[in-house]
Formats: C-alpha cells, sequence, structure tokens
C-alpha cells in the first residue's frame, strides 16, 4: 500500500508527485521549524534542507518537536535529520549547522522557503533574496498565544512590513506550544498548495489564541519600496 494513500485521496495523485519532486528550505529549527519540517517529510516532499545553528536545550522540550530529554546540547539539525529520515527514508534531508547570513543566502535556492525564525532581521535577509530570485517563501510567526502567516509570493515582506527589528522575544514574554503547533500546520498547509499549484492565501493570517479570533488582512506591494521597487 502506498504510504501516502489518505493524501493522495484527497489532494490526487498527480499532486502527490509533483510533492515528491519538490526540493524546500526551512529556517530556523525550533518550535516551529522542527514541526514544519516533520509534516512536509510526512507528506512525502522530494528534499529539506535545515537550517540552524543552535544545540537543543532543556527549555526547547516544551514546544520543539522531534527532541528528547537525551538530546540536549546535540546540534539541533543533526538531530532532526535522524528523526526525519527514521520517519520516512524516501526525503533527502541536508543539513547547514549555521544562521543565514549574507555570505550563504544561495541555499535559499529552492523551490519553497519556509521561515521558521524568530527574528525580523533574517526575515528581511530571506525577503531580499527571494524577491531578487523569484523564489516564493512563507512567513510565520509566532509569541505567547498570538501568530501570524504570510505567504510573499509575487509580494515583498519590507512592503507589508516596513523594516524592522525585533523588539520582543519568546524569551522574555514566553510562548505557548498550541499556538506554535497551530501555525506550523497553517505554514506548511499552505506549502502544500503553493507546491501542488493550488490557490494559496494572498492574505495575511492572524491567529489569537487567546481569544480564538483567527483574522485576515488585506497587503499589497507599496511604491518605492528599497527592496522591489
Ligand atoms: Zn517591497
Amino acid at each position: 500500500m502506498d504510504r501516502y494513500v489518505r493524501q493522495e485521496i484527497f489532494i490526487g495523485k498527480k499532486e502527490q508527485k509533483k510533492l515528491e519532486k519538490s526540493k524546500v528550505v526551512v529556517i530556523g529549527l525550533g518550535a516551529l521549524g522542527s514541526l514544519t519540517s516533520e509534516l512536509l517529510v510526512r507528506a512525502g516532499i522530494g528534499e529539506i534542507t535545515l537550517v540552524d545553528k543552535d544545540k537543543i536545550e532543556i527549555e526547547n522540550l516544551q514546544r520543539q518537536h522531534l527532541y528528547s530529554e537525551k538530546d540536549v546540547g546535540k546540534y539541533k539539525v543533526k538531530v532532526a535529520k535522524k528523526k526525519l529520515c527514521e520517519i520516512n527514508s524516501n526525503v533527502i534531508v541536508k543539513v547547514i549547522v549555521d544562521m543565514l547570513n549574507e555570505d550563504n543566502l544561495n541555499v535559499l535556492e529552492s523551490d519553497l522557503v519556509l521561515d521558521c525564525t524568530d527574528n525580523f532581521e533574517a526575515r528581511f535577509l530571506i525577503n531580499k533574496y527571494c524577491v531578487r530570485h523569484k523564489i516564493p517563501w512563507i512567513y510565520a510567526s509566532a509569541i505567547r498565544d498570538k501568530g501570524n502567516v504570510l505567504v510573499v509570493k509575487n509580494l515583498c515582506f519590507n512592503c507589508v512590513f516596513g523594516y524592522r527589528k525585533t523588539f520582543e522575544k519568546c524569551a522574555s514574554v514566553g510562548i505557548l506550544n498550541t499556538i506554535t503547533s497551530l501555525v506550523s500546520s497553517v505554514q506548511v498547509n499552505e506549502a502544500l498548495k503553493l507546491l501542488t499549484g493550488k490557490k494559496y492565501e494572498k492574505e495575511l493570517l492572524r491567529f489569537d489564541l487567546g481569544s480564538n479570533e483567527f483574522t485576515k488582512v488585506k497587503v499589497s506591494k507599496k511604491k518605492n519600496c528599497e527592496v522591489c521597487g
């Protein structure tokens, strides 16, 4: 029996084949990146590249999928690769033990880039490269019990958010594992649509698990943007 049969019935055989030929890059292997990469590997994408420089700490285990107590002190991407290959040996898993920077931006060369970072500096780097090389990417963020997802295709992150620095950190204000799991699921859901050529979400999605308000915000390109203008 085909391992993807339940998914294939829903998305179609041709679409499943498209997934199996696609190459995705995940930047950041924390709460978002670890679940996002697991969902993609289970869904049967062809190749995934994981980029992160951090080692696993005990406080990560509250929300970061793929990691266990015995993994504390090891590199996230190395542990993630081992787990992901155990889950699905058909998928090619590549790792880069480094943070994304000006010198390794060509790692973003792929069908789709998934932002699972926790800062705007990295997102503007991703945006600059992806806009120039016309690579679609999906912004995802979560803090406290709130989250955001935006598909950046024929769009520009700088137009929507302007240049800003990350002002709040999960380390100081906290984060629930429920919001990161929700945001990852939505991010991967949009990724599956993009990779199989289906209609994707064009608006900014906002989730608030405190009030259970899920909202959509219209976004557009701006004139005279320093990145895409
Ligand atoms: Zn722009």
